[in-house]
């Protein structure tokens, strides 16, 4: 099969292939759409097995992109890179500058920021090359960790869903299953629980799970056992895929509102979340608080202001009504949440493709 036939191609705008002999950097650079903006999405350093594994992930990846830009009303574009590598023995400050200069050569039609295995501080060399990258601390611009804004985000997400299902305003009396409480997992607790939430949380760091049980009272069980607990809501915040064959007939929930990406195995396992009556918060709805954050600081460069709470606040609101939308048009439509959500960013994606391409015949 040739790049173009590859279903993840799915009309990327480029595809751009960087190779730096002298520091290793092996990368590839995936520009989905730049009809609402410039393609913005993280760098993913990672050992993949071969270079076709790399350029499937960056598709699929940069593809996602679009769609969780769009849906978050932001004016960016969808694009993601891959720098191919162990990011644990690999990594060097050239390594990133050598990126940088690679993200460079793209005049901004790509912006790239922290993933998988890529620091602040690696972000911080490749932007001693060029301009074209966000998610750095510090100074007026400066965005800082994003887990907190996602995390109000997925929390707020939460309320909703209690309000839908079971008609009320907190979450008095609702106990919510948190896989992994890391970054966004963490603040996400202290606020399932100030909300009046029972915590049954898992995670393979102990140290942190005793921690932040001690905190909230929470139950602590292992990590396989959480698809097992008696529980209304299941809160994912660690891994990709965990909503699969082997995991739907065990859990009891009756929805799903979490922060990891990418959470549902293949699409068929939506469908079959909606035919059982199971509420599932898509993913990218519920987890876009931390690319808001991100855009606030693109924002900021863009016009030489400043990173602006009240902004990054605003958008995030608008959001929580876009997934009201999804769930009100799942409902109407007998339609999974998810190919709903799929069908408002592709909505918007079209429609700024279209005034671009208008402007554009125009000019
Ligand atoms: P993190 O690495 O800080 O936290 C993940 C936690 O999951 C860690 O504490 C880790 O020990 C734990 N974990 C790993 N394997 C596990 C397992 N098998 N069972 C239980 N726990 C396990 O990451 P994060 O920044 O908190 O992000 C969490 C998820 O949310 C990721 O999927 C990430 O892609 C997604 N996400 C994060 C943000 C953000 O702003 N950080 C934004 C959007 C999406």
């Amino acid at each position: 099969m040739t790049l173009f036939d590859s279903p993840s191609f799915a009309n990327h705008e480029g595809v751009h292939a960087f190779a730096d002999e002298k520091t290793g950097l092996k990368a590839i650079v995936a520009v989905h759409s730049t009809a609402r903006g410039p393609a913005v999405g993280g760098t993913r350093m990672w050992n993949y097995g071969s270079a076709a594994e790399a350029l499937e992930d960056v598709l699929r990846l940069s593809r996602g992109m679009s769609y969780k830009n769009a849906v978050a009303d932001l004016e960016m574009g969808g694009g993601k890179s891959v720098i191919i590598g162990d990011s644990k023995t690999q990594k060097t400050p050239e390594l990133f500058r050598a990126f940088g200069r690679a993200v460079d050569q793209l005049g901004g039609n790509y912006y790239a920021a922290e993933d998988v295995g890529v620091s602040v501080e690696d972000i911080a060399q490749a932007r001693t090359q060029t301009e074209y990258v966000v998610g750095l601390s510090g100074g007026k611009e400066g965005s800082g960790d994003p887990s907190p804004v996602t995390a109000e985000g997925v929390f707020r997400s939460t309320l909703t869903v209690a309000r839908r299902l079971w008609k009320q305003d907190d979450l008095t009396g609702l106990t919510i299953a948190v896989q992994g409480i890391g970054h966004v997992g963490g603040y996400l607790a202290d606020k399932l629980h100030a909300a009046g939430a029972k915590l049954i949380v898992t995670d393979v760091n102990v140290p942190l799970l005793e921690e932040v049980a001690a905190r909230t009272g929470a139950e602590i069980v292992a990590p396989d056992a959480i698809y097992d607990v008696q529980a209304d809501i299941y809160a994912p915040c660690a891994l990709g895929a965990t909503l699969n064959p082997q995991t739907l007939d065990r859990l009891t929930v009756k929805a799903v509102v979490g922060a990891a990406n990418n959470q549902l195995a293949t699409p068929e396992i939506g469908k079959i979340l909606f035919d059982r009556g199971v509420l599932y918060a898509p993913d990218y709805v519920v987890n876009g608080g931390g690319i808001i954050n991100v855009a606030s600081e693109l924002k900021a460069r863009q016009t030489g202001g400043a990173y602006d709470p009240a902004w990054v606040e605003g958008k995030l609101s608008r959001l929580m009504e876009t997934l009201e939308e999804v769930l009100d048009r799942s409902a109407s439509e007998k339609r999974p949440t998810h190919e709903i959500a799929d069908a408002i960013a592709e909505a918007r994606i079209k429609a700024a493709a279209e005034a671009k391409a208008e402007l554009a015949a125009a000019a």
